[in-house]
């Protein structure tokens, strides 16, 4: 029986999971297909209840259901319950199990790079879903400070609340506004700048003017498409290290393809498709 599984959004047809997700089933002979599947909010629940499904392995969540779609679930990992969103369901034997990858895709690409820069301070723009996945990333690992960052700063602050909730250990974490006087303190003295807003997918858009920045900084812009946003750009200029989303990308992809096979996940197949989709 081929089975299915895909990803679930509103819209969806933006998503590359399709290309990147196939081309990893094709390589290991899996005989699966991945789907799109433009789901409407108001149809969220009997879409959840279609899952069960004995021919469904499960599906990637996209906006704008990644929240909604937990009390829906019959369990949740600790890291989606900690994150709130889940963005990888399992359906095991007809128990869907929620877990959300973009935190542990998000170290392996900051790995691949050489890790965080030990000790020392790092600055997360956004408060919005990929930066609560990014905050309690950072949060588990060796950073000295984390300043959140974001236009609506009681969302900011919010986060902030969750991660101290999460990591009770982790005691330097500050809330900021992005009109903040403190924010420009930060970000002349950060060793890692993470961009988790939309702002940068069109060509140009800058968030702030990084030109104090230190040379020695990892900035990391979750956005892959444009490759290099005007943050990179700029960062690139100071003489900053910079990685785009697209590793991220492949990464949560390539945790999600495990869940649901329970096999190694060819991960050059994934970054050759994700360019090739983004080319
Ligand atoms: P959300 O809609 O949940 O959050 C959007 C964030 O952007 C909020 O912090 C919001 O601030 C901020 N923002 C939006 N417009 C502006 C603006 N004009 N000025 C300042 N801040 C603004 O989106 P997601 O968290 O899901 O996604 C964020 C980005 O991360 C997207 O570009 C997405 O493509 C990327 N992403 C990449 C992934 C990867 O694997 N590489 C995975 C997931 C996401 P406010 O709260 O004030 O509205």
């Amino acid at each position: 029986m081929t089975q299915r599984v895909g990803v679930v959004g509103y819209p969806v047809e933006h998503s590359i999971s399709p290309p990147i997700q196939q081309a990893a089933l094709d390589a290991l002979g899996v005989d699966a297909r991945y789907e799109r599947w433009a789901v409407a909010p108001a149809d969220l629940v009997a879409w959840v209840a279609g899952l069960r499904a004995a021919d469904v392995l499960g599906a990637n969540v996209t906006v704008p259901h990644k929240e909604a779609v937990l009390p829906l679930l019959d369990e949740l990992t600790d890291t989606a319950r900690a994150i709130g969103a889940v963005n990888t369901i399992v359906n095991d034997g007809g128990r869907l199990r929620g877990d959300n990858t973009d935190a542990a895709g998000f170290l392996r690409a900051l790995d691949d790079v050489g890790g965080p820069p030990p000790g020392g301070e790092a600055v997360l723009l956004g408060a919005g879903g990929a930066a609560r996945a990014v905050g309690h990333a950072l949060v588990g690992v060796d950073i000295g400070a984390l300043i959140v960052a974001n236009r609506d700063a009681a969302r900011a602050e919010r986060l902030v609340a969750s991660l101290r909730a999460a990591a009770p250990a982790f005691e330097r974490l500050t809330a900021v506004g992005l009109d903040d006087p403190a924010l420009d303190g930060a970000l002349a003295s950060c060793a890692l700048l993470v961009n988790a807003t939309t702002v940068g997918l069109q060509p140009g858009q800058r968030l702030l003017d990084v030109a104090h920045l230190p040379e020695s900084a990892l900035v990391i812009d979750l956005i892959y498409n444009p490759p290099v946003t005007a943050l990179l750009a700029d960062a690139e200029q100071r003489g900053a290290r910079v990685l785009n989303g697209l590793p991220m990308l492949v990464y949560q992809a390539a945790l999600a393809f495990e869940r649901w096979t329970g096999r190694q996940p060819p991960l050059e197949t994934m970054f050759a498709a994700a360019r090739a989709a983004l080319a």
